[in-house]
């Protein structure tokens, strides 16, 4: 579970930017491209989708169109509950090297097992281009 959720009333209300910051900061703690501390860089939720059963066959597509490296479509992937586990997929800006990273993060709602990074992987730089161009000017600062 988000740790900052823990400590929200119900309702459970979809993280802002403030929030997502935070849980990102939490999670990792460097660039996965140039290993320094994230300060200087900054970060986009490029898409999110619930892991249970009845979401099953979503998250593979999800997870297909992220392989392929199709990001405005998996970008249309929004999903989320405060009371589901889920997968995140964060995208970092880095300002020194390579210039994006993809970050997959399992948020869990047990409050007995923490979130987790997945995986981490630098892009190339193709594809780097490409989120440049989707992401436009809404990336979030550290
Ligand atoms: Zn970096």
């Amino acid at each position: 579970m988000h740790w900052i959720l823990r400590h929200l009333a119900p309702p459970l209300r979809k993280p802002g930017p403030q929030e997502q910051r935070s849980i990102v900061r939490t999670l990792f703690h460097t660039c996965p491209a140039c290993g320094k501390d994230l300060a200087g860089h900054a970060f986009w939720r490029l898409a999110s989708v619930i892991l249970d059963s009845a979401n099953r066959r979503l998250g593979q597509e999800l997870g297909k169109l992220i392989s392929e490296r199709q990001f405005g479509r998996a970008a249309q992937f929004q999903e989320w509950k405060g009371n589901e586990n889920e997968r995140e997929y964060y995208v970092v800006h880095c300002p020194n090297q390579r210039p994006i990273s993809l970050v997959t993060v399992v948020s869990k709602t047990d409050l007995w097992s923490d979130d987790y990074v997945e995986s981490t992987e630098v892009l190339d730089l193709e594809s780097s281009r490409e989120l440049l161009s989707l992401v436009g000017n809404r990336w979030h600062s550290f």
